[in-house]
């Protein structure tokens, strides 16, 4: 089985993917940690951004990893150093819709999710799961919320983490990083016609799960 949810940041994809697997006996896989670790490897080796060729390189020569406890919480390992807190920095958050960008970054990500996602249940998150990824998944999830909302549980979720945060900073970035992953020429963002919507804005987390787990248990 194979279930993919796509959506813009801070919809609320990753908690509930993580509830979803872990309710179904599913591996959950965080797309966009994978795209969050080059950008922080980029970073520790202060490659320029506009250098496509050195991006490549770098992502030709990183060796990417989950480690999942009994929770289906998610560790990132890259070339066998945790970095899974470090990939949530606002350094990173500014940066990595321009890596994400390249499609030539991007043919070597898609290679190495399919791979992980060969021969088992998966829940995926990210924004091309349900198009490039996983186009035969038996779930397309899409889930959105206003810029508004989207923003709050951003800036809850920065705070929370020990982050000084400014609320229209992050407002702004994430606009910026909407429009980055909407409008790339490869995998962009996209409500498919085969994409199940759900619009998060004023429900729980727990009634977003309830949802997707009735549609599913509906057919099976
Ligand atoms: O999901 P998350 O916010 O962690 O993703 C970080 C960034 O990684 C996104 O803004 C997007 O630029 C990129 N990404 C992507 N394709 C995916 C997952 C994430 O381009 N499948």
């Amino acid at each position: 089985m194979k279930i993919a949810i796509d959506g813009p940041a801070g919809a609320g994809k990753s908690t509930v993917a993580r509830m979803l697997a872990r309710e179904l006996g599913y591996v959950y896989i965080d797309t966009g940690a994978m795209y969050r670790t080059l950008t922080w490897k980029a970073l520790q080796n202060g490659i320029d951004f506009s250098n496509s060729s050195a991006l490549f390189q770098l992502a030709e020569n990183t060796f990417i990893r989950f480690e999942y406890n009994s929770s289906q919480e998610q560790k990132v390992i890259c070339d066998d150093q945790d970095i899974t807190l470090q990939i949530r920095s606002p350094e990173v958050n500014s940066s990595v819709s321009i890596v994400a960008s390249y499609a030539s970054i991007r043919e070597i990500m898609v290679k190495q999710q399919q791979l992980m996602a060969e021969a088992i249940s998966v829940v995926m998150d990210g924004r091309d799961i349900g198009e490039c990824v996983l186009p035969d998944a038996d779930y397309k999830f899409f889930l959105t919320a206003s810029i508004d909302e989207r923003a709050r549980r951003r800036v809850d979720e920065l705070r929370h983490k020990g982050y000084e945060v400014n609320e229209d900073l992050i407002k702004t970035e994430i606009v910026r990083r909407d429009e980055n992953d909407s409008h790339r020429e490869v995998g962009a963002l996209k409500i498919l016609p085969d994409s199940i919507i759900i619009d998060t804005s004023n429900l729980a987390i727990g009634q977003v799960l309830n949802r997707m787990l009735s549609i599913i248990r509906e057919d099976n």
